[in-house]
């Protein structure tokens, strides 16, 4: 018995036979063109029994239909039209003929050029729906890839004109900030403005300059740096309700190296660990390994891990995880983290599984000057 919510069930598989038979045409051009010159021999072979211009029909109407799907519908159209027209002529006249070696060869010859033509119309139909699609995934790309960018620039953008209107205001009226105050809002300017810099440059994979390749080599202690970096990522921390943790080990020496993008490094991890580990504890630590001479920075999360089929690719530029898409972001930070440790005779790994957290070990030498860099990259 039938009822009333059949008739749509029943179109709806009708459309997906369709869909199916269209998918299978798209994506086999040899099989197609096999099909086509089959249905023109049987239909040779039947053409005394039935009608001529039936015949006709019968022998064109699927190959044409198939080239105006193939071949676009307006040139297509054409083509079959033109096709059509010799064909018929051709039929007329051979049929005439008492030759039928010539009537056979002809006819043979005949319906193989309209198989191939319809093998042909498949595989541009199959290379038009590539192209299409290709087309509009790159078209999103570059849109989710923009809005991305606009969205990660504005902070740093918005920290460096509130910073330099209260200076601003300092100037005019004299609001009673201290130098340190000063030198601060300074300081959170040019780090903000450095951000910036290493957004642009990891997007265009260019080295930022002289200026940031040449390392500032300069002695400061952990304990500097790991206040300089707690009040910058203080709001963030707030923001993100994670518990951080951050210590050094006794014995650790100042550190010799280039502040900045040591800074940033650990800017873009404690940045990550605060963004995915959504609360989850966090810890930095800091210790110094005597038998290898370098420094050890851990920077560790029990946030959701990462999948073992990311971590090969972690690093590269614009690569962001499966299911990431919730988070702001755009895949550049681990590949500026690489690049600056790099920088500095250093290195960056990771150990992670899913639901059990994530580990970022970073690992870099005290840097006497350049020289030391130069020894650093030959020996790795
Ligand atoms: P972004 O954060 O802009 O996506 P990154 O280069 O900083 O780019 O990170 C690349 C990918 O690595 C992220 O998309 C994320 O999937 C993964 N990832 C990085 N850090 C963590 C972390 N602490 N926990 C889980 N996944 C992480």
């Amino acid at each position: 018995m039938s009822n009333a919510n059949d008739s749509p069930r029943r179109a709806r598989s009708l459309v997906q036979h369709i869909e199916r038979i269209e998918r299978w045409l798209r994506t086999n051009p040899v099989k197609v063109g096999v099909l086509v010159a089959l249905l023109m021999l049987v239909t040779m072979l039947v053409q005394e029994e039935i009608d001529e211009h039936l015949w006709l029909v019968f022998t064109y109407a699927f190959p044409v239909a198939l080239a105006g799907y193939g071949l676009g519908f307006r040139g297509g159209a054409v083509a079959a039209l033109v096709a059509t027209a010799l064909l018929y002529d051709h039929a007329i006249h051979t049929l005439g003929t008492k030759d039928t070696v010539f009537v056979l060869t002809t006819r043979l010859a005949g319906s193989l050029a309209v198989a191939g033509l319809c093998a042909l119309a498949s595989a541009t139909a199959r290379a038009r729906e590539r192209y299409i699609a290709r087309h509009a995934r790159l078209a999103k790309i570059q849109e989710e890839f923009l809005a991305a960018f606009a969205h990660d620039i504005r902070s740093p953008l918005n920290a460096i004109l509130g910073y330099a209107s209260i200076l601003q205001e300092e100037a005019e009226e004299g609001s009673g900030l201290s130098r340190g105050e000063l030198f601060e809002a300074l300081q959170r300017i040019e780090a903000n403005a450095l951000h910036v810099e290493e957004m642009i440059a990891g997007m265009l994979r260019a080295d930022g300059g002289d200026g940031a390749v040449r390392n500032e080599v300069t002695t400061f202690t952990a304990d500097a740096l790991i206040d300089e970096l707690r009040r910058e990522l203080d709001p963030v921390v707030l923001e993100h309700g994670a518990p951080v943790t951050w210590t050094v080990a006794p014995g650790t020496p100042e550190l010799v190296t280039d502040r900045k993008k040591l800074h940033s490094v650990l800017r873009n991890l404690v940045g990550n660990a605060l963004k995915y580990a959504r609360g989850a504890p966090i810890a930095v630590s800091v210790r110094w390994d005597a038998p290898t001479a370098r420094h050890q920075i851990e920077v560790r999360d029990e946030g959701p891990g990462i999948s073992p089929e990311a971590l090969p690719r972690l690093f590269d530029r614009f690569y962001r995880a499966a299911g990431r898409d919730a988070e702001d972001g755009f895949g550049l930070g681990l590949f500026i983290v690489k690049r600056m440790i790099e920088m500095i005779g250093g290195d960056v790994s990771v150990h992670s599984e899913l639901g059990e957290g994530s580990r970022f070990l970073l690992t870099f030498p005290q840097l006497r000057g350049e020289e030391a860099v130069a020894e650093e990259a030959k020996a790795s």
